[in-house]
C-alpha cells in the first residue's frame, strides 16, 4: 500500500472478479510494455502481484508533457515503432498547458470505440435507431472521435456537426431527425439558446437522449434539468481523458458516474483525487497516473446493476479549480448549481482576487434579461454556499466562450 493512495471501505477493490480481472490484464500488458517502451521502463519494476503494483510511481502529467519536450514529437511512452500507431490525438491545452499528443494502434482504437458502445452509449439507452449528433468541431482533440467511432460500432446512424454555425447544428438536428445530442453541457445550452432565437422549439425536435463530457455540468442538478426542460430529454455524463481513454458513464439512478473498473484500475488519493491505470491501451498506456480530478466514490450497489463504483455527484472539479472564500473551500461545480437555477443566466465565470491577503471572489454573469437583478442569486449562493459571492452583470458575450471545456474559474493577482 503506498503512502500517498488509501484503499478504504469506499475505494476499491471491487469484487474479487473484477480484482481478478484487472491483475491479469495488468500482468499480461506489463509485460510487454517493459520489454519495449523506454518511459516505463525507467520507472517500473515487474508487477506480480497488487503489493508490487501499489508501490509503483504515480505519474503526472507535468511528467509526460517534460518527456514530449525531451524526445519531439511524441516522446519515450511508445511500445511499438511508431509505424504500428494509426491514429494521432491531442489534449485540448485549454488549461493553457502544452497540449499533450496521443498515439493509439488500431487495438486501442478499437478498445476505445467498444467502451463507448458497450458502457457510455448502453447506459443512456442508445440503440442501433438512434440517430446520434455530434455537436463538435472534430478538431484534433481525442472526444468526438472516439465518441463517433463508438456509436458506429454500436450501429447507430452518425451525425457529424462539424463546420457549422450553432444555427446550422439546430436546423440539421432537425432535419435530419437527430435522437441523439452529445456536446459540452455548457454548449447544449447555448444551442437551446439560439434555437430560441430563430423561433425552432427545440424541445418537440425529437431528441431524447443527450450526452455530455468536458465539464461535469451533466452531473450538476441544476444545469442537467436545465438540459433536460430544454429539450425535453434525459441527460447523461460521461468522464475521460485523452491521456487516459473513457473512464466513465452516469446511469439511470442519476447520482453520480460509473467508473469503468474492467477497462481501468482506479484508486482515490488521500486528498480525493483520482488515480487511474487504463488496462487496454497498451501502445502508450499511463500506470498510476494523476487525473488532477477531484473526486469522492461510493461503492455499495447502484439500482441500475452495475458492479463498478461510483464517484457520488461526478467530478467535483480539477485539484487546481478549488477556490476559497473566508476559508470556506469551493469548486466552480457547487456555483454552477445555484446560478443554473436562474434560467435567465447564459453564461458565467468566476473571477477570484487576492487582495490584502484576503480571497475576493466576483460572479461575473451574462444574462438574456436586460433588467435582471442580482440580488435573489446572490441570496441563493449565500445559503447555499454559506459566503457571500458578488455577482456583476457584464454585457453579453464579453466572457469566454471555449468549444471543450468552459474555464468557470479566471485568477487575478490583487
Ligand atoms: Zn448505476
Amino acid at each position: 500500500m503506498s503512502s500517498a493512495t488509501e484503499r478504504s471501505a469506499t475505494s476499491p477493490p471491487g469484487s474479487d472478479e473484477l480484482r481478478a480481472l484487472q491483475l491479469g490484464k495488468l500482468r499480461a500488458g506489463i509485460t510487454h510494455v517493459l520489454a519495449t517502451n523506454a518511459f516505463w521502463r525507467a520507472r517500473l519494476g515487474s508487477v506480480t502481484g497488487w503489493d508490487d503494483f501499489e508501490h509503483l510511481p504515480l505519474t503526472s502529467k507535468s511528467e509526460l508533457v517534460a518527456d514530449q519536450a525531451a524526445h519531439p514529437p511524441f516522446g519515450t511512452n511508445l511500445t511499438h515503432p511508431v509505424d504500428r500507431y494509426v491514429r494521432l490525438h491531442q489534449t485540448s491545452g485549454s488549461s493553457g498547458d502544452q497540449p499533450l499528443r496521443w498515439l493509439d494502434t488500431e487495438e486501442s482504437w478499437e478498445w476505445w470505440e467498444t467502451i463507448w458502445a458497450d458502457h457510455v452509449y448502453r447506459a443512456a439507452g442508445v440503440s442501433t435507431s438512434d440517430r446520434v449528433f455530434f455537436a463538435f468541431s472534430f478538431g484534433p482533440f481525442i472526444g468526438f472521435w472516439s465518441a463517433f467511432g463508438g456509436a458506429q460500432r454500436l450501429g447507430a446512424l452518425c451525425l457529424s456537426g462539424g463546420a457549422m454555425t450553432s444555427e446550422q447544428r439546430v436546423r440539421s438536428m432537425l432535419d435530419t431527425g437527430a435522437t441523439v445530442l452529445l456536446s459540452t453541457p455548457t454548449y447544449a445550452l447555448r444551442l437551446a439558446g439560439v434555437a430560441g432565437e430563430i423561433g425552432v422549439d427545440i424541445s418537440a425536435a425529437g431528441i431524447r437522449r443527450t450526452i455530455h463530457a468536458g465539464e461535469p455540468g451533466a452531473s450538476i442538478p441544476a444545469t442537467r434539468a436545465a438540459i433536460e426542460a430544454a429539450y425535453s430529454a434525459e441527460s447523461f455524463d460521461h468522464t475521460g481523458m485523452t491521456e487516459l481513454g473513457p473512464t466513465g458513464f452516469s446511469c439511470s439512478a442519476r447520482d453520480g458516474v460509473h467508473l469503468i473498473e474492467s477497462e481501468f484500475i482506479f484508486e482515490v488519493a488521500a486528498d480525493g483525487e483520482l488515480i487511474a491505470t487504463n488496462l487496454g491501451r497498451w501502445g502508450m498506456p499511463l500506470i498510476r497516473y494523476r487525473t488532477g480530478d477531484r473526486v469522492s466514490v461510493a461503492t455499495g450497489p447502484c439500482s441500475c446493476g452495475s458492479p463498478f463504483m461510483k464517484i457520488v455527484g461526478g467530478i467535483q472539479g480539477r485539484v487546481d479549480d478549488m477556490f476559497t472564500v473566508r476559508g470556506v473551500n469551493l469548486y466552480p461545480s457547487q456555483v454552477e448549481d445555484i446560478v443554473r437555477r436562474h434560467r435567465e443566466v447564459s453564461e458565467f465565470v468566476i473571477e477570484h482576487r487576492r487582495e490584502r491577503e484576503m480571497d475576493e471572489v466576483t460572479l461575473l454573469i451574462e444574462t438574456a434579461v436586460p433588467s435582471f437583478s442580482t440580488d435573489r442569486l446572490e441570496m441563493d449562493l449565500r445559503q447555499a454556499l454559506g459566503v457571500r459571492l458578488e455577482c456583476r452583470v457584464v454585457a453579453g458575450g464579453t466572457l469566454p466562450r471555449a468549444e471543450l471545456k468552459s474555464k468557470r474559474i479566471v485568477r487575478l493577482s490583487g
